[in-house]
């Protein structure tokens, strides 16, 4: 059986030239995987435009949420007091995380799928004065939405507070330039958008920032701070690093550079979702989020209402047909998710979109537009 393809936001679809960088076994300690190490962390920060004098970028062993976790507590002093803005699971989770590491937050909560408005955000800064920080996810994979960086950013700027974005699901394939947005502290990981494998997220983060951090932290493993100081004196990961998962990362470079970087990634993660959206549309299905706000990530559709319709089936049928797709992550209405990233292109979303016709067929789910819509 051939592998099926993840529709998801990470573990993706790699290609074979990143499976088979991992068919190789490295020593943790030796200089070869140090000069991965650095390259790749080189490689990252340019991906950014962050210069490496205001800059430093940090990598830690784990998946995504360890990265923010370790972020968090970094740049977050025990005084201090993060607004955060929440727009679906990964807000949601970023609360969790200051409330066990015991910061202070308070939070602007858009629901499922409204992003936070400059405005808005504005408000809340003036009205209270000990915000010392603002965390924002750039796509909120839950709902698919991508989140007006920029304009946020400027706000947060011109009150001269601290800017974390959580780019977990857009770094590499969506432009973010550290050069033109104040951002002070960047998170994302290695099965995103660059098209690696999971063990390790990055962060990106101002260096006077990370400097204020030491000792803050409030775990041993997740501290970023540390993980620094050991890796700028030795060139090595503070505990073992997850070896094969970064040469496959630096494999995933080199090819994420020959596609024309971000936005040669960009560029085909958005043939991928318009082909997408408008062949699920005329199959008769709708997007829960309005054009201006689709990300080309990851995009939420609507179940049909027709009541043949069952994710669960949905789900099994297109799985034999060789495509996983995503549940749903909304409180209020049925939805299920389709990614757009990961090695795949506009062929394989046209395949998909024969399969996803079968498959109502076979539920019994009538493909006529008119039948369900909403
Ligand atoms: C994937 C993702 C994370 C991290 O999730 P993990 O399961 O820990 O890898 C965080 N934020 C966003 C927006 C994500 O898409």
């Amino acid at each position: 059986m051939t592998a099926p393809y993840l529709l998801t936001p990470g573990p993706l679809t790699t290609s074979p030239e990143t499976k088979a960088a991992m068919l190789c076994d490295w020593g943790s300690w030796d200089d070869d995987f140090n000069r991965v190490t650095a390259n790749v962390r080189t490689q990252l920060l340019a991906m950014a435009e962050a210069g490496s004098n205001t800059f430093a970028c940090v990598p830690m062993q784990g998946s995504g949420t360890f990265a923010v976790e370790s972020a968090l507590a970094c740049a977050v002093a025990p005084g201090g007091k993060v607004l955060v803005l929440m727009n679906g699971a990964y807000g949601q989770r970023a609360a969790q995380l200051l409330h066990t590491m015991g910061r202070r937050y308070v939070i602007l909560d858009k629901g499922d799928y409204l992003p936070p408005q400059p405005e808005e955000v504005d408000a809340v800064l003036q009205q209270n004065p000990e915000i010392t920080a603002v965390f924002l996810v750039h796509c909120e994979t839950s709902s698919g939405i991508l989140n007006p960086l920029d304009a946020i950013a400027d706000v947060v700027h011109a009150h001269g507070k601290t800017l974390i974005v959580d780019a977990m699901s857009s770094f590499g394939g969506v432009p973010i330039s550290l050069a033109k947005t104040p951002i002070d502290v960047l998170i994302s990981s290695a099965n995103k958008c660059i098209e690696g494998v999971p063990g390790f997220g990055f962060v990106i983060i101002r260096k006077a920032l990370l400097a204020e951090g030491k000792g803050r932290a409030h775990s041993l493993s997740l501290d970023l701070h540390a993980q620094w100081e050991y890796m700028e004196c030795t060139g090595q990961w503070r505990f073992t690093p997850p070896t094969h998962t970064v040469v496959a990362f630096q494999a995933a470079l080199a090819q994420h550079h020959d596609e024309g970087g971000v936005q040669g990634r960009c560029a085909r993660y958005t043939r991928n979702r318009d082909a997408l959206v408008a062949g699920m549309r005329a199959l008769g299905f709708s997007t829960l989020l309005e054009d201006p706000w689709l990300s080309p990530i990851i995009t939420t559709f609507l179940s049909p209402t027709d009541p043949a319709f069952e994710f669960n089936a949905f789900y099994a049928a297109l799985k034999a047909r060789g495509f996983l797709i995503y549940p749903g992550k909304l409180i209020a209405v049925e939805s299920f998710r389709i990614g757009c990233i990961g090695q795949l292109d506009a062929p394989v979303i046209e395949t998909l979109l024969a399969a996803v016709h079968d498959a109502l067929i076979e539920m019994g789910v009538s493909p006529c537009p008119d039948s369900w819509s909403a």
